[in-house]
């Protein structure tokens, strides 16, 4: 069958490897239909993603379809259509035993630390796959990168009205933005990319500012004289990091959504003056698929605008340097299987 190797930065390959075998008990046997394209592949196809080792088999957003279940799978069935909860959790470890799958203390994710679905078929366990009838399977393979911005946003939990700002435009940024919207949040997204500040405008309704220049007072002006009192950072940059301590108002919060290597320091006295309250966010829950999967069913997600850029798997390896570049316009890039 099929298979995408990243053998190292920079080295993506097509390569024929052996179909899997039958699956085990509680495992499911899945045809991979779609793929999308994530910041942690092109990270870890340009050698800067802190969890990747090569040579792995990318892919960690999947619609599939079961081909086969094993002993004592009762959740999914042969032909059923899937996302793939990419996130393989313990089940024991104190952040498992408290519902905090996305962040247990030994995950490993498909597609980052073991192999993922850029392959024709791929044995999961079947309690990670969620079926909808109605979904298409890139809008399944969207369900990964909604769960993103659905958990960034339950890490805050916005009120009705709330002052949001979320930093950076691109598919992390919109994601959340996305859900701070769903959530009823009144939101501005900064960039520094006219292209993606009217994206994100024209799509989701929201506020969008020139980042470049703007300062915290620049930034209390255009929101009528208040800063907000919630911050998302989804730039992937240390110094837009740095800067997002600068941002909330007095008694606000910040959800650093975006992950990069070394250390993000913050003036202490700004910190507590401010009394500030730090998020990250990892991932996402079964819980948070399932809800998610309901309001792409119920038409209050729209996913239309999400996927710019489509591919066969087979095509690939000579296109994927293209999706790196930002002037290609990629939002999100779906392999086809
Ligand atoms: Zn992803
Ligand atoms: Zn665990």
């Amino acid at each position: 069958m099929q298979t995408l190797i990243l053998t190292k930065p920079g080295e993506l390959v097509l390569a024929d490897t052996l179909e899997p075998a039958a699956p085990g008990a509680g495992e499911a046997r899945v045809r991979v239909r779609c793929s999308g394209v994530c910041g942690t592949d092109l990270h870890a196809f340009a050698g800067n993603q802190p969890f990747f080792t090569y040579p792995r088999i990318p892919g960690h957003e999947l619609g599939v379809e079961v081909v086969a279940v094993g002993a004592a799978v009762t959740n999914v069935r042969a032909g059923d259509h899937c996302a793939v909860e990419p996130y393989l959790s313990c089940g024991h470890c104190i952040a498992c035993r408290r519902g905090r799958t996305n962040c247990c203390e030994t995950l490993r994710v498909l597609g980052v630390h073991v192999d993922g679905g850029w392959r024709d078929e791929i044995i999961v366990p079947a309690a990670k796959l969620h079926a909808s009838a109605k979904l298409t399977f890139e809008q399944l393979a969207l369900v990964e990168t909604l769960g993103i911005g659905a958990h960034a946003v339950a890490r805050s939990a916005p009120e009705q009205g709330e002052s949001t700002l979320v930093v950076g435009a691109g598919p992390i940024g919109l994601a959340v933005a996305q859900f701070a919207v769903e959530a009823g949040a009144r939101v501005t997204v900064l960039d520094v990319s006219e292209s993606r500040r009217a994206f994100a405008a024209g799509w989701l309704g929201v506020n969008a500012l020139e980042a470049r220049g703007l300062t915290a007072d620049g930034l209390r002006a255009a929101l009528g004289g208040e800063l907000p009192t919630l911050v998302f950072d989804a730039t992937g940059n240390p110094a837009a990091m740095r800067q997002a301590f600068l941002w909330p108002a007095q008694g606000g919060r910040i959800v650093m959504a975006s992950l990069v290597q070394g250390e993000i320091a913050f003036d202490d006295p700004n910190f507590h003056r401010r009394e500030l309250t730090v998020h990250a966010t990892r991932n996402s829950t079964a819980v948070e698929f399932r809800r998610i999967i309901g309001l792409i069913e119920s038409g209050k997600i729209d996913t239309k605008p999400w996927v710019t850029h489509r591919a066969p798997l087979a095509d690939v390896p000579k296109i994927f340097a293209s999706w790196t570049r930002p002037e290609t316009g990629v939002i999100k890039a779906m392999i086809g299987l």
